[in-house]
């Protein structure tokens, strides 16, 4: 009889959990008729972001649904609303409310209309001075700093998902991805399927939970804060070097290496040691090794800015071999 009460309670008590994020949630849905979608401004690996009209300009995420497991995406995706409307930071770009309802699942935000860090460094291959890469590192890092505070782990930190407005950082993508692993089951049955640019982003501890086939259960991939500190580390290098770590080398060889705790080498990198001592700190094959954001915004402060990150006269050329 004591079994069945507690499974009577505990039923009850998910039941009325559900409840309450759905009347919490009210006042953030957005009804699909009500947005005006303009143009698309890309495809990402879980949907299309559009420009569109909703009071304004703003950025439309709408989300490919797998219609077989449309309702467990819609409670995933009710979840990962639930902690972005708690979101309110000037480093994080603005959640304004999501279409809620399948098969129109999306989220409306904010509008950036510069550019990416990823555009800047990578296409443009723009070189930043080394105070506008500690202003910029320092951003976000306090925008991740919030997050974290809020009990939110991004667990896609990279330089696509960071925009530069005029000069401000604007963190976007963050905490989906749990929901965004539910679009994607099945594509790829017998083999893992890897984005380019993602690998250098992943910790250790995520390499080692990589398999082919079906995707994992999402709460099986260890992301935390600490992945998103090691993340981090990788946009660090990025504005530094205006390279990803890793450069060139088969994603079998980052998982192996990665996986095994080799880093990138920095021995022909034209930098301090303080500067290399936040990249190593970031990459530390244990998870608890690695710095806050806190304490890594307070670190970034105390870096000397007047010193050049590089310099286009001395490109930086990279070993591949792995520095202990
Ligand atoms: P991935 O799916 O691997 O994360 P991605 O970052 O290119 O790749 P999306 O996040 O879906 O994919 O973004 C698609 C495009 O929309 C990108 O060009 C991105 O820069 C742009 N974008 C995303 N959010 C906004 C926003 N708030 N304002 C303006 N453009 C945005």
């Amino acid at each position: 009889v004591d079994s069945i009460d507690s499974t009577e309670e505990s039923l009850n008590q998910s039941w009325h959990r559900q409840n309450s994020i759905s009347v919490a949630l009210k006042e953030w849905d957005i009804p699909y008729e009500d947005l005006q979608f303009d143009s698309i401004v890309g495809k990402g690996r879980f949907g299309t972001v559009f420009k569109g009209n909703w009071h304004g300009d703003v950025a439309i995420k709408m989300f490919d649904i797998d219609t077989d497991t449309k309702m467990e995406q819609q409670a995933a995706f009710k979840m990962e609303v639930s902690m972005l409307k708690k979101t309110r930071h000037e480093n994080l770009v603005l959640f304004m409310g999501a279409c809620m309802k399948t098969p129109h699942l999306g989220i409306v935000t904010s509008y950036c209309k510069l550019s990416t860090l990823h555009t800047h460094i990578h296409q443009r291959r723009e070189s930043f001075p080394m105070n506008r890469t500690v202003i910029i590192s320092s951003q976000i890092a306090q925008g991740m700093g919030y997050l974290h505070a809020r009990g939110i782990v991004h667990k896609d930190l990279k330089s696509k998902n960071i925009f530069l407005e005029s000069g401000k950082v604007v963190i976007t993508d963050y905490g989906l991805f749990n929901f965004t692993k539910l679009c994607h089951d099945d594509r790829h049955a017998n083999s893992l399927h890897i984005p380019p640019g993602w690998l250098c982003y992943l910790a250790p501890e995520i390499m080692h939970s990589l398999r082919p086939g079906k995707s994992k259960v999402p709460d099986e991939v260890p992301f935390s804060t600490h992945s998103d500190v090691y993340a981090f580390g990788t946009v660090w290098y990025e504005l530094l070097t205006g390279e990803w770590p890793f450069r060139s080398l088969p994603p079998e060889a980052i998982i192996w290496q990665v996986g095994k705790g080799i880093k990138q080498s920095l021995a022909s990198m034209q930098a301090s040691r303080d500067v290399k001592d936040i990249l190593m700190l970031c990459w530390s094959f244990k998870p608890t090794d690695r710095q806050d954001f806190v304490s890594l915004q307070r670190t970034l402060e105390r870096l000397p800015k007047k010193r050049l990150a590089r310099s286009p006269s001395h490109p930086v050329h990279l070993s591949r071999s792995a520095e202990s």
